[in-house]
């Protein structure tokens, strides 16, 4: 009873909450290209961080619209954790509904706030998520991210997964220098408390 009574002023709250829309022309949002976007919220392409998708296929498992297929990276195996598969979404199907993104383990799948849907070639829309690989390849999203048409993939990817490798052997130097200039330290001190000893 007492609900119903208030409730005519429970509209008064959205007098002074923040409104969900953009005020334009005086409110814009830009990415650090300074290109404009729709709201920050707005569900556009999907990004993914290659290095930290695992493979694991949930994405595709969760998407109604049978939008998301998966394409081998031969290269990523043994580099990257889990399988040497990365995510496909075909735009065509997609309807931007955000599971696939909210089922990720890794987080590395995310929506951006950025779209092109008007093109004469299927293909544009038949796209791999992955991290920015070079300035001005294919469409630059916000902040480290672009997407690029699958017809691209190995030849784009190559470079990528070229500086996975190297980065992750220079960690495998790094650390065995570690452990052995480790070993050697040790090897000084066991000595020196010998020489203390006799
Ligand atoms: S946003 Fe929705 S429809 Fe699009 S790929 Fe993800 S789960 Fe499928
Ligand atoms: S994007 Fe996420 S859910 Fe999809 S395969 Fe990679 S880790 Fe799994």
């Amino acid at each position: 009873m007492g609900g119903s009574v208030t409730k005519p002023f429970h509209a008064l709250v959205h007098l002074v909450r923040k409104p969900h829309t953009v005020k334009i022309p005086y409110e814009k949002h830009t990415d650090m290209l300074g290109t404009e976007l729709p709201t920050e919220r707005y569900r556009g392409y999907h990004v993914n961080d290659i290095e930290a998708c695992i493979g694991c296929g949930f994405c595709g498992r969760i998407c109604m619209n049978a939008a998301i297929t998966y394409v081998e990276i031969p290269e990523l195996k043994g580099v990257t954790k889990g399988l040497p598969k990365r995510p496909v979404v075909d735009y065509g199907r997609c309807c931007f509904c955000g599971l696939c993104t909210d089922v990720c383990p890794t987080k590395s799948l995310k929506l951006v706030p950025k779209y092109n849907y008007v093109d004469e070639d299927k293909n544009t829309f038949k796209v791999i998520a992955s991290p920015l690989l070079k300035k001005n390849d294919g469409v630059k999203i916000s902040r480290d991210y672009l997407v690029f048409s699958i017809d691209d993939l190995h030849e784009k990817l190559g470079d990528y997964i070229d500086e996975i490798i190297r980065k992750k052997e220079e960690e495998k130097k790094k650390k065995a220098a570690e452990k052995a200039k480790a070993k050697k330290e040790n090897a000084k001190e066991e000595d020196k408390s010998k020489q203390e000893k006799s």
